[in-house]
């Protein structure tokens, strides 16, 4: 029906013919991210015809984003304007909630649109016959981005596919063998006088790996600001054996690393040179530059996702069940199943009690041999003997699939070009920040009359942001229950940032 390398070849086709020059990176001096949904759909009257090979399936982009930002915790508002977190991931699904609001409000006018009628009075459900994919250029930040490096990484860029060992060899709390025999292969067979590196970013979100001369290499162990964290308990293990053995010297052999620092109050990385620098399977915070900031790795919010859907909490008036995606697909990069799996299913397969319509999904975790034409790697090899110096694009652009203005440039949260003078007024938003996508939907609520309208919203009292959230019970008690089941010490927003009309 559809394979990982023609959902990463319709949405680069999409990226390059339908986005246009304005947000995108200067290919000489900068990269960027990109991500995307993308709806298949089957025409449903085909399957009673018997021959399944025939099946006809439509392909099509409906939300598109780009962007590497996150802002530090300083820079928030409380005015629902600005967009906090405008890493690629989060900008698609934003847009796609806004793809999504205008197929209600499509659904409420009796339109043509990708929903059908539920059981439940003012209620909608997805067709039968339309699934969603997500698509991302690059292995998500946060728990997805760590797992061992592997040898054919070490010739910069060559991707990693289906990675053996990947991830067992990392995992901190249960594995205490750290190698396995085929990678002390590995080991034995490296050049010994090189180790690898991380290359640092401005955003200290860490990908790319660079073969480093060992004599200039000499990291001493920090620990910053977390004395009150509790250490990875293997890690330090691991730290003691090091000490003990003479091996504090780096090892040939590294692991990804993530910018992303975990949540306050929780177990942290240990932070050690090799394997052991960062625990697996946490929640991690975004970097900032300089200031911290309050928005959770794209990990989590994927494993967030994947048990509560992309629809949020709005939304979920509406819908008889979440919108989950169907499959998640990488583009060419370094990748780890494992680790992708551990970040975005395992760690919350476990848990129990969610409401009617909820559950922890089987998302396909996929990647494609194709690599995205403005990511840091394509950057790097067609730069290689430049010495310019390589910096993430500050733009985001928000692309969906609806009439009115599809089109949305941000940077540093707000409309390009918006002056310090112009925050706040109206040209200044994002069509995808909070208060613009509140607004829509409180448009939608106004056009549908009071008995057609879902149980939830007949409540007289809904006023703000905030409100209207509390009041979708089903999403926050599913919410609760993840939360305590599995993402314990996840950062919320607080209420105070969530408060306007
Ligand atoms: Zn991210």
């Amino acid at each position: 029906m559809w394979s990982a390398d023609e959902i990463a070849g319709l949405c680069y086709l999409h990226y390059r013919t339908r986005l246009p020059k304005q947000g995108k990176p200067d290919p000489n001096r900068e990269w960027t991210s990109l991500a995307a949904v993308v709806k298949v759909e089957s025409a449903a009257q085909r399957e009673a015809c018997g021959s399944p090979g025939n099946l006809q399936v439509t392909k099509e982009v409906v939300a598109m984003g780009t962007g590497t930002k996150c802002i530090g915790q300083n820079k928030m508002r409380k005015t629902g304007d600005i967009l906090n977190d405008s890493h690629a991931e989060i900008v698609a699904k934003r847009s796609f909630q806004r793809y999504l609001l205008h197929q209600l409000w499509l659904a409420a006018s009796h339109q043509q649109c990708i929903f059908s009628p539920g059981t439940e009075t003012g209620k909608w459900k997805l067709k039968p016959n339309i699934i969603f994919i997500f698509f991302s250029s690059h292995t998500p930040c946060g728990d997805a981005s760590i797992f061992p490096v592997s040898e054919p990484e070490n010739q910069l860029s060559k991707p990693v596919t289906g990675g053996h060992a990947a991830g067992q060899s990392a995992e901190c709390r249960s594995n205490h063998n750290h190698l396995c025999p085929e990678d002390k292969r590995k080991l034995e067979k490296m050049p010994s006088n090189h180790v690898i590196k991380r290359m640092k970013t401005d955003d200290g979100d860490c990908f790319s790996i660079i073969p480093e001369d060992l004599a200039v290499h000499h990291e001493s162990v920090k620990h910053e600001d977390n004395t009150d964290q509790k250490i990875c308990e293997c890690s330090a293990e691991m730290q003691t054996a090091n000490k003990e053995t003479g091996l504090v010297r780096p090892k040939v052999v590294d692991i990804h690393r993530t910018g992303a620092k975990c949540v306050p109050g929780e177990l942290d990385d240990a932070r050690i040179p090799g394997l052991g620098y960062h625990c697996v399977g946490l929640l991690r915070v975004k970097p900032g530059r300089g200031d911290r900031t309050c928005s959770m790795s794209c990990s989590d919010k994927l494993a967030r996702w994947n048990v509560l859907g992309c629809q949020g909490a709005l939304l979920m008036h509406f819908l008889q069940y979440p919108v989950y995606l169907s499959a998640i697909i990488v583009g060419k990069c370094p990748y780890s199943q494992e680790a992708m799996r551990r970040a975005v299913i395992e760690r919350c397969q476990h848990i129990s009690s969610l409401p009617d319509g909820f559950l922890t999904q089987e998302v396909k975790l996929l990647q494609s041999d194709l690599q995205f034409e403005h990511s840091r790697q394509a950057i790097q090899e067609v730069q290689t003997n430049s010495r310019t110096k390589l910096v993430p694009c500050s733009a985001a652009i928000s692309w969906s699939a609806v009439p009115e203005q599809p089109l949305d440039v941000t940077s540093d949260g707000f409309r390009q070009g918006t002056t310090k003078k112009g925050i706040g007024s109206h040209q200044s938003r994002s069509k995808i920040c909070k208060v613009e996508l509140f607004h829509k939907f409180q448009k939608l609520v106004t056009s549908i009359s009071q008995e057609d309208l879902p149980d939830t919203l007949r409540v007289k009292t809904l006023k703000t942001y905030w409100d209207y959230k509390e009041a979708a019970l089903n999403y926050q008690e599913a919410w609760r229950v993840l939360r305590s089941q599995a993402l314990l010490g996840w950062v919320k927003n607080a209420k105070e940032y969530l408060q306007f009309t």
